[in-house]
């Protein structure tokens, strides 16, 4: 048993199960987004398909996880900071794909406002820069 993935289902008054703790602890270990396909495959395909999906949905819903848009608009999953919860998703930061490692990282960076034409109403936005990160570098 994991004791950090362990309090922060707690914090998020998640119940703890395998499932949960075992992809949570991952997202803790590798600080850097993941796809589905990433989890399954680091979990050797202890979980099945549908319980990855459902345990990375509850994550969403609670505000642990938020997406992260990578090239080729394949979706990955990334921590959050303690702002999100329940009600809702905190941060508009610019996430960071380096091409040489393929890790898409979050950045401490705001996404910048964008002024949209009139009549247009921004819910989301995303902001993938692609380069080479510095570990790479
Ligand atoms: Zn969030
Ligand atoms: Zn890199
Ligand atoms: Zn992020």
């Amino acid at each position: 048993m994991d004791v950090a993935s362990d309090r922060l289902l707690k914090t998020f008054r998640l119940r703890s199960t395998p499932s949960r703790q075992e992809i949570l602890y991952l997202f803790l270990k590798k600080n850097y987004a993941l796809s589905h396909g990433d989890i399954e495959k680091e979990i050797n395909n202890a979980l099945d398909r549908v319980t990855v999906y459902r345990t990375l949905k509850t994550f969403l819903d609670k505000g642990l996880v938020h997406k992260v848009l990578d090239d080729e608009g394949s979706l990955k999953y990334a921590l959050c900071n303690e702002a999100c919860s329940v009600a809702g998703h905190h941060h508009d930061h610019v996430h960071f794909k380096c091409t040489r490692c393929g890790q898409t990282n979050c950045l401490n960076i705001e996404v910048p406002t964008i002024k949209l034409p009139k009549g247009y109403k921004a819910d989301e936005m995303n902001l993938l820069i692609q380069g080479i990160c510095e570990r790479c570098a």
